[in-house]
């Protein structure tokens, strides 16, 4: 009979699904493996310099566009929690991280990197680990480079019907690089297929689970916005427009959960300062809706910690072990 080591009996014992089957884990399976995996290989005719650079161009036109919000205390809580989730996933570019005032909970990423989130997803998210769920898909479009893999399989289904000749005098790349930087409007990124959404769906749970956040995270977020979509239709509507709503979606992350992520004994769940955060802009939220209301009015101010009465908290993080998934 052959001894195992100790410390292999201990990785087998760690990784959890493996000792159901025993079969070898795909790396794209194995959360241990992030960063050190080929996420995001398709058939792509951006550079990755070319990606950030078309990202780049369509970030500056939705911040002339949108409305942001620029108050520090705000926008670098967002960025801690998303480039915390940035150096625990597969992406291969530098993020950032902008808000948008929108009271529709969502969040959309630009190929290279740009992340938006709306101040709907922080006011609806009461958790922080319910944020990072959100804000961890994101990244995960980002990394397996959805837009740019998608962009290409449209722009070879466009080239087929261009006489040869055309397309053999200017030269493919060419071509695909003009279509590409005529791309302006950044919406045409933003159309997910269900197929793309469940990829996302599965590394953006990884994500979530290797920065130490609790996995259900992701779970309780969608549940919530599923919630509302039955209370407030059209804001919804706008959410799944750009990532499409499957009826599998929670169950296949439940699944994930149980099956690849071994549990831990504790998860992030909440810090004070995403409650402060989110406090404060709730808080910015009401001043601002009431001075547009009638700007002859006076201002009524909300007092900071009235603003959601149920969130009581105190300085420490809170911790959870994660719960057994039904
Ligand atoms: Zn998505």
């Amino acid at each position: 009979m052959r001894i195992l080591p100790v410390a292999f009996l201990a990785a087998a014992m760690a990784a959890g699904a493996m000792a159901a089957d025993d079969k070898p884990k795909k790396k794209k399976d194995d959360p241990n493996q992030i960063g050190n995996r080929d996420i995001g290989k398709c058939l792509n005719f951006y550079s990755i310099e070319k990606e950030m650079a078309l990202g780049k161009q369509a970030a500056e036109e939705v911040s002339r566009q949108a409305r942001l919000n620029r108050d520090p205390l705000i926008t670098e809580k967002v960025s801690r929690i998303g480039q915390n989730l940035v150096r625990s996933s597969d992406a291969k570019v530098p993020f950032t991280f902008q808000v948008i005032e929108d009271d529709a909970p969502n969040a959309f990423a630009l190929p290279g990197g740009f992340v938006f989130v709306n101040t709907g997803l922080i006011k609806i998210a009461t958790e922080e680990d319910e944020f990072a769920g959100a804000v961890a898909h994101e990244i995960a479009h980002v990394a397996a480079r959805h837009m740019t893999c998608q962009q290409t399989k449209s722009q070879i289904a466009s080239i087929a019907s261009i006489p040869a000749s055309i397309v053999l005098g200017g030269g493919l790349g060419g071509y695909a690089a003009r279509q590409g930087m005529g791309v302006l409007i950044p919406t045409a990124f933003l159309k997910f297929s269900r197929q793309d959404e469940s990829e996302a769906d599965y590394l953006g749970t990884q994500y979530l689970y290797a920065a130490g956040y609790d996995p259900s995270g992701a779970i309780s977020i969608f549940e919530k916005i599923e919630a509302l979509s039955r209370t407030k239709p059209g804001f919804a509507a706008r959410i799944f427009s750009t990532h499409p709503m499957d009826s599998d979606r929670i169950r296949k992350t439940q699944q994930e959960i149980e099956q690849i992520l071994p549990a831990k004994s504790e998860y992030l769940v909440n810090t004070s300062e995403y409650q402060d955060m989110r406090e404060r802009l709730i808080e910015q939220d009401a001043r601002r809706k009431s001075d547009t209301q009638d700007p002859r009015r006076p201002s009524l101010r909300v007092a900071p910690g009235t603003a959601n009465p149920e969130d009581g908290h105190d300085e420490r993080p809170t911790i959870k072990r994660r719960e057994l998934v039904q």
